[in-house]
């Protein structure tokens, strides 16, 4: 059965749709079948997965059909052009769902439903969610069987995260019994920071050992430059930094499954 993992944080711009993009790939490289969910009305996955805009515009159907009850999931999957990965879609429709599921009577189950329909289909299933904590994110919250967050050593970070802890903790009382913190992973490391050392520092100090992965995403600029040519970095620079950390981080994250 196929392990639901949700990439989760409410802080804007920390890496989550970067670590979604390649971590699904490096599993997929590894042999595991893998799904992609964009649970973002941005679309930064279906983009990184090399969805055009003019595409992506007449897309049909996506996550905002499934999560609405709408589409069967199984039918707003599509196979990318890399090994072992699907995509559930999604678009700036996404957007509307924040309202309209607000009328729901199970409004943080949909994407739950959804998803244990095709956990079977796929060894691993990762959920890209936004930055947010509305009823989106609990959706994506609610989905999986566990979380990673991405975390970016500045001096803010740790304020999000209390909530996001907080959030999680919650959602495991209510709906989600089974819920757990797989860890957090820090992104655009970059050690010659000052700032970056000392944040992560205390990060250490104050989290147990095996809260934190051993993997570091380090800054690199082919990260960055990857979506714009619509693939992965373990795709577009196999060789570089960026592509050698999320291929270990793939690695560490089979071994906590
Ligand atoms: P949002 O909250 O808007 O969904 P996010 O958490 O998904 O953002 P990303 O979109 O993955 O964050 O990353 C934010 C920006 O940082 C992007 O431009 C991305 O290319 C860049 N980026 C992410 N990781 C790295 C890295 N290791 N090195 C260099 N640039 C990176
Ligand atoms: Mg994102």
């Amino acid at each position: 059965m196929g392990a639901i993992i949700t990439i989760a944080n409410q802080k804007g711009g920390v890496a989550k749709t970067t670590t979604a993009i390649n971590l699904s790939a490096a599993l997929g490289q590894t042999g595991k079948k893998t799904l992609a969910v964009d649970l973002d009305p941005q679309g930064n996955t279906t983009t990184g997965y090399g969805i055009k805009a003019a595409e992506k515009r007449a897309l049909k159907p996506t996550t905002y059909d499934v999560i609405m009850g709408e589409t069967r999931p199984v039918e707003a999957v599509r196979k990318t052009r890399f090994k072992n990965v699907w995509l559930m879609p999604s678009t700036q429709e996404l957007a509307e769902a924040e309202i309209r599921l607000l009328k729901f009577e199970h409004k943080t189950l949909q994407l739950r439903k959804a998803l244990l329909q095709i956990k079977d289909d796929y060894d691993a299933i990762i959920v890209d969610s936004l930055p947010s904590l509305g009823v989106l994110a609990l959706n994506g919250l609610a989905a999986c069987d566990s979380v990673i967050i991405p975390m970016q050593c500045e001096p803010y970070s740790l304020e999000g995260v209390a909530e996001l802890f907080a959030t999680v903790k919650r959602i495991k009382k209510s709906v989600n019994k089974s819920l757990q913190i797989m860890g957090v992973v820090f992104t655009m490391t970059d050690k010659r920071l000052m700032v970056n050392r000392e944040v992560m520092k205390t990060i250490r100090r104050e989290f147990p050992d095996d809260a934190i992965f051993k993997t570091e995403i380090p800054r690199n600029v082919k990260i960055a430059e990857a979506p714009s040519h619509g693939e992965p970095i373990v795709y577009y620079d196999p060789g570089s930094k960026g592509a050698q950390a999320y291929a270990s981080f793939a690695k560490e994250v089979l071994k906590r499954l």
